[in-house]
């Protein structure tokens, strides 16, 4: 059985969900380095194609052939990324290229 939702209400709460991250520092900053990530890696940088296994969840297989355009861990480690440099009182980068070389 399916539920339909009405075209409006979708939109409606679309734009809640968008205005919520717009106000949201830390996941703005995870989306951008996400973006920035894309611009330089077609896979995911922590992916090892040889062995199919995840760097970031130390040697564990990667579920998504590297495909890391949303993984729950690679935002993870931003989120991590994005707490440690802010306790630290470090600046955030605003590239991913920056990021790991800031880490
Ligand atoms: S699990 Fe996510 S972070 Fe790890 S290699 Fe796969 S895509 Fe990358």
């Amino acid at each position: 059985m399916s539920i339909k939702i009405p075209e409006d209400e979708l939109d409606k709460v679309l734009r809640q969900v968008e205005e919520r991250e717009k106000r949201d520092p830390k996941k703005r900053w995870i989306t951008r380095m996400m973006k920035s990530a894309k611009q330089y890696h077609k896979m995911c940088p922590y992916y090892d194609k040889r062995t199919g296994k995840c760097f970031l969840k130390l040697g564990e297989k990667c579920e998504r052939d590297g495909r890391f355009d949303g993984c729950p861990v690679f935002i993870d480690w931003l989120a991590k990324k994005y707490d440690e440099l802010k306790s630290k009182g470090r600046p955030l980068p605003m590239d991913f290229l920056d990021l790991t070389l800031a880490v």
